[in-house]
Protein backbone atom coordinates (compact mmCIF):
# COMPACT_ATOMS: atom_id res chain seq x y z
CA UNK A 1 0.00 0.00 0.00
CA UNK A 2 1.28 3.63 -0.57
CA UNK A 3 1.94 5.90 1.82
CA UNK A 4 -0.43 7.57 3.36
CA UNK A 5 -0.18 11.52 2.71
CA UNK A 6 -3.38 12.80 4.39
CA UNK A 7 -3.33 15.50 7.22
CA UNK A 8 -6.29 14.51 8.12
CA UNK A 9 -5.24 10.98 9.08
CA UNK A 10 -6.00 9.98 12.59
CA UNK A 11 -3.15 7.28 12.07
CA UNK A 12 -0.38 8.58 9.95
CA UNK A 13 -1.33 12.78 9.89
CA UNK A 14 -2.07 15.22 12.24
CA UNK A 15 -5.74 14.36 13.41
CA UNK A 16 -6.88 13.82 17.26
CA UNK A 17 -10.15 11.97 17.85
CA UNK A 18 -12.38 12.42 20.27
CA UNK A 19 -13.40 9.60 22.42
CA UNK A 20 -17.19 9.91 21.08
CA UNK A 21 -17.38 6.64 19.04
CA UNK A 22 -20.30 5.40 17.18
CA UNK A 23 -21.06 2.03 14.45
CA UNK A 24 -22.75 2.66 11.19
CA UNK A 25 -23.50 1.15 7.63
CA UNK A 26 -21.58 2.97 4.81
CA UNK A 27 -24.90 4.19 2.65
CA UNK A 28 -22.36 6.50 0.02
CA UNK A 29 -19.14 6.83 -1.29
CA UNK A 30 -19.93 9.47 -3.75
CA UNK A 31 -18.25 12.62 -2.26
CA UNK A 32 -14.25 12.13 -2.62
CA UNK A 33 -12.72 11.14 0.56
CA UNK A 34 -16.05 11.24 2.57
CA UNK A 35 -18.80 8.80 3.41
CA UNK A 36 -22.35 8.56 4.30
CA UNK A 37 -22.68 6.53 6.89
CA UNK A 38 -26.06 5.92 8.19
CA UNK A 39 -26.18 5.20 12.71
CA UNK A 40 -29.33 3.51 13.92
CA UNK A 41 -30.10 3.85 17.12
CA UNK A 42 -33.03 3.89 20.03
CA UNK A 43 -34.65 6.74 21.68
CA UNK A 44 -36.86 6.03 24.67
CA UNK A 45 -40.23 7.81 24.69
CA UNK A 46 -40.88 8.73 28.40
CA UNK A 47 -44.47 9.39 27.96
CA UNK A 48 -45.01 5.82 26.37
CA UNK A 49 -42.46 4.20 27.89
CA UNK A 50 -41.43 2.47 24.88
CA UNK A 51 -37.98 2.82 22.47
CA UNK A 52 -38.55 4.65 19.40
CA UNK A 53 -35.84 3.84 16.55
CA UNK A 54 -34.13 6.17 14.75
CA UNK A 55 -31.51 6.56 12.28
CA UNK A 56 -29.48 9.52 11.26
CA UNK A 57 -26.64 9.94 8.38
CA UNK A 58 -23.08 11.33 9.32
CA UNK A 59 -20.75 12.52 6.46
CA UNK A 60 -17.48 11.06 7.78
CA UNK A 61 -13.69 11.67 6.39
CA UNK A 62 -12.03 8.48 4.80
CA UNK A 63 -8.32 8.42 5.28
CA UNK A 64 -7.00 8.23 2.21
CA UNK A 65 -4.96 4.29 3.55
CA UNK A 66 -8.48 3.44 4.09
CA UNK A 67 -11.01 1.85 1.52
CA UNK A 68 -14.31 1.87 2.36
CA UNK A 69 -17.12 1.03 -0.20
CA UNK A 70 -20.88 0.86 0.38
CA UNK A 71 -22.92 -1.19 2.81
CA UNK A 72 -19.55 -2.11 5.14
CA UNK A 73 -19.92 -1.19 8.68
CA UNK A 74 -17.61 0.78 10.03
CA UNK A 75 -16.76 2.61 13.15
CA UNK A 76 -16.72 6.52 13.17
CA UNK A 77 -14.69 8.52 15.90
CA UNK A 78 -15.95 12.17 16.26
CA UNK A 79 -12.89 15.35 15.50
CA UNK A 80 -12.54 18.61 15.24
CA UNK A 81 -15.16 20.22 11.71
CA UNK A 82 -13.03 19.12 8.72
CA UNK A 83 -15.73 21.05 6.89
CA UNK A 84 -19.45 22.38 6.77
CA UNK A 85 -21.21 18.57 7.52
CA UNK A 86 -17.97 16.66 8.22
CA UNK A 87 -17.25 16.42 11.82
CA UNK A 88 -16.24 12.71 12.14
CA UNK A 89 -13.89 10.45 10.39
CA UNK A 90 -14.06 6.78 9.78
CA UNK A 91 -11.09 4.87 12.35
CA UNK A 92 -11.91 1.08 11.90
CA UNK A 93 -13.56 -0.89 9.35
CA UNK A 94 -15.92 -3.88 11.48
CA UNK A 95 -17.12 -5.94 8.02
CA UNK A 96 -16.77 -5.51 4.22
CA UNK A 97 -20.21 -5.40 2.89
CA UNK A 98 -19.23 -7.57 -0.17
CA UNK A 99 -22.56 -7.55 -2.68
CA UNK A 100 -24.43 -4.27 -2.10
CA UNK A 101 -28.09 -3.76 -0.99
ZN1 LIG B 1 -3.34 7.01 6.99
Amino acid sequence: MKECEDPNCPFHGHLKVRNFKMVGMVVSTKMRHTATVRVDYVKRVPKYERLEKRRSKIHAHVPYCMHVEEGDIVEISSCRKLSKTVSFVVTKILKKGGNEE
